[in-house]
């Protein structure tokens, strides 16, 4: 391959296109800056894996800025912690239009097996970082141990969480949603403020590059791969799809071009997180212009599982009849909303939609134990007003009825076996029953949900008597906890899955113990929890 390093344009579309490592003729490698800071002060991190690949992720981060546009870093993948047993390394590129960060896409790995993996830069060599491949599609296995989290507000609390996450040996961790928050401080701070509103590329950046210095959460990248799907803080609170005229809190109104604000934050997103290049649909210069970030899909863990990741934000009709008329998140009444039930109304967007149909439809016959849908927010019912009067938050799938309906149609039609929805956005743990059709109380259980706490981010703290009365309202919950933070793992076995809810004492401090909260069983075949 020849390159004209001039050319930024051309290495840019292919740092972006290229599916493997970019490689490039030694004339054209940077000379190795000479580094006065350690260069990989934010850590290492793997994640989107299959059966025979992953995505290394790595960012050149000091106090000095880089001087080169492209910068040369080595990297290593080995059987054994020494690396003494070498199974592949290269060179990336490390290029500033992308705050150099780099990704390697690792192909022909052997199925089922944990790696170690390191950058070089001169002397400078990163942390030690662990990850595996999934077993083949058509494996027979015994066993995956799946981690979900989300939500993570810096001043709301220390990230100890991921300490004790780190004790459950994990294959994988699910993140799903709101890995920085967009915010100017908080109030009553933990830790301290962290810089003004996020608006522009840079100030993304530094706000990726401030959460990625915490330790527990670098360790716990470090420790397995991980699947990743943003929520709405990654960009702007409660932003819906491409609509404009909402303000995400904003004193003094709305940015004046909320697409590009919502490309800058796309790209510092994918700058930060171990995603394929193919994200970028269009490369970066596609997502400058509003193209998509692509970062939906699935993929088979052996026989075991179909694990599913989906982005309700990016593709989504705006939220109906917020108080007002104002745009963002509200409470709604149905009965004052026709908009509500407007059948044309998505989450997921068509496209999306139709891709999970497809997708369920090619696995519904399969001979897969688990399906995993994991997505950003609370999708059974949640009707907070006592008595025949309705009460919805309008920003989760409750704001969506007749897409949520669309799903568990989808989920029948094709005889889905056992759908696991993993959830995260309400910073409090809800746990039941996914029903056929929630507008009648006792249609067929076609799955179960586990949305999942924060693990930092405070929550209303409802009390015990307001959620026994949630509970009595949707009893298709068996569970609602509004105090605790922390995360859940799923165990899952051929014959039934475990689900372990655990919560951390106190986030405001960083020596903070974990216990469990609550333990489900489900047997296959059989979507009802037993509480154990
Ligand atoms: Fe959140
Ligand atoms: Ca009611």
């Amino acid at each position: 391959m020849s390159l004209d390093l001039s050319n930024r344009r051309q290495l840019l579309q292919q740092a972006a296109a290229c599916a493997t490592t970019l490689w490039l003729p030694r004339s054209a490698w940077s000379q190795t800056p000479r580094l006065k800071t350690y260069p990989f002060a934010l850590g290492v991190a793997s994640g989107s894996p299959t059966h025979d690949a992953v995505v290394l992720w790595t960012r050149l981060h000091t106090a000095e800025p880089f001087s080169g546009e492209a910068v040369t870093v080595h990297w290593e993948v080995a059987h054994d912690e020494q690396f003494q047993r070498i199974v592949q390394k290269g060179q990336a590129q490390a290029v500033r239009e992308l705050a150099h960060s780099v990704h390697v896409e690792v192909q022909g790995l052997e199925p089922d097996r944990w790696y170690f993996y390191r950058f070089m830069l001169g002397e400078a060599v990163s942390a030690t970082g662990r990850t595996r491949t999934f077993p083949l599609p058509e494996a027979r296995t015994d066993r995956l141990r799946l981690g979900y989290a989300s939500c993570q507000r810096w001043e709301h609390g220390f990230f100890s969480a991921y300490r004790h996450m780190r004790e459950e040996n994990l294959d994988v961790l699910m993140f799903l949603g709101d890995y920085i928050y967009e915010y100017p401080g908080a109030l009553n701070a933990v830790r301290k403020a962290t810089g003004g509103w996020v608006l522009t590329l840079d100030d993304y950046r530094q706000r990726y590059a401030l959460y990625k210095t915490d330790a527990d959460l670098q360790a716990m990248h470090a420790t397995c791969p991980w699947l990743v799907t943003w929520d709405d803080h990654e960009v702007q609170n409660d932003y819906a799809g491409v609509h404009e005229g909402h303000s995400g809190n904003l004193p003094g109104g709305t940015v004046a071009d909320f697409l590009a604000r919502r490309a800058a934050a796309y790209q510092a997103h994918y700058e930060h997180m171990p995603l394929r290049s193919s994200v970028l649909t269009q490369g970066l210069a596609g997502l400058a212009r509003g193209a998509e970030m692509r970062i939906y899909g699935a993929v088979r863990y052996g026989q075991l599982a179909n694990l599913i990741l989906l982005d309700d934000r990016q593709y989504r009709d705006a939220q109906a009849c917020t108080p007002q008329g104002r745009p963002g998140s509200g409470s709604l009444d149905p009965a004052t909303c026709p908009t509500w039930n407007d059948a044309s109304r998505t989450l997921l967007g068509k496209r999306q939609e139709q891709w999970l149909d497809e997708t369920l439809a090619q696995w519904g016959q399969g001979r897969h134990q688990w399906t995993v849908l994991g997505q950003q927010t609370a999708f059974g019912q949640r009707d907070f007003r006592p008595g025949p009067q309705q009460f919805f938050w309008n920003d989760s799938w409750d704001g969506y009825p007749a897409a949520r309906q669309r799903l568990t149609q989808s989920l029948q039609r094709h005889r889905v076996a056992n759908p696991v929805v993993l959830g995260g956005d309400v910073h409090e743990n809800w746990v039941g029953h996914v029903l056929a059709d929630y507008a009648q109380p006792g249609s067929a259980r076609v799955g179960v949900e586990f949305c999942g706490t924060s693990i930092t981010s405070r929550s209303g703290g409802a009390s015990a008597e307001k959620v026994a009365q949630w509970l009595a309202d949707n009893p298709h919950f068996v569970l609602a906890d509004t105090q605790g933070k922390g995360y859940g793992v799923v165990e899952f076995t051929p014959a039934q899955l475990t689900t372990t809810l655990r919560v951390v004492d106190d986030v405001t401090h960083s020596d903070t113990q974990v216990s469990t909260l609550a333990r489900f069983a489900v047997q296959a075949g059989r979507p009802v929890l037993e509480r154990l």
